[in-house]
């Protein structure tokens, strides 16, 4: 009655643990290398150039369309006699402009923040990554981390097929 209790929970637990913890780390290595993978496309130069150019492009018209409509139509409905405006529509329109530019020059800033964040990152990666060739492989019968150019494993001691992928 005594031993019973006291031996079966602590095994059941190691038994349970076990294969979840080597599929953690699985899942932990398929994640790491996506990742890589996504930050390798994403600092691409003409990725983050193209980007840049959308969204400065966008950004810009904005300032154009603002120009027509505030400054150039009521310029011509002014001397074509189609309409008179008062001081205070113009006043708006001199605003409605204005506040377009401020627009343009706020974005274009958080624009340049962003490329400087993402230049210091990307040269960040760069040092980081350069030392750290793969020096282990995970065992396929237990999943432990073992030397790369391991033929037996250290913690089930299987034999491992060289496998040239
Ligand atoms: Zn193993």
């Amino acid at each position: 009655m005594a031993a019973f209790p006291a031996e079966q929970p602590s095994s059941l637990l190691i038994i349970c643990r076990a294969p979840s913890k080597a599929a953690d780390k699985e899942k932990r290595y398929r994640m790491k290398r996506f990742l890589k993978e996504f930050k390798e496309f994403a600092l691409r130069g003409n990725v983050m150039d193209m980007a840049v150019g959308i969204i400065i492009g966008g950004a810009f018209s904005g300032i154009v369309a603002s120009l027509t409509d505030n400054f150039i139509n009521p310029i011509l409905n002014e001397l074509t006699g189609n309409a008179v405006y008062t001081k205070t529509e113009v006043l708006g329109f001199v605003s409605a402009f204005l506040s377009s530019v401020v627009n343009f020059i706020i974005m274009a800033f958080i624009l340049f923040c962003l490329v400087k964040a993402i230049n210091k990152l990307m040269s960040l990666g760069k040092k980081k990554e350069e030392p750290a060739a793969p020096t282990t492989k995970l065992c396929p019968y237990c999943k432990s981390e073992i030397p790369i150019d391991a033929t037996r494993c250290a913690h089930c001691t299987s034999i491992l097929e060289e496998k040239h992928d």
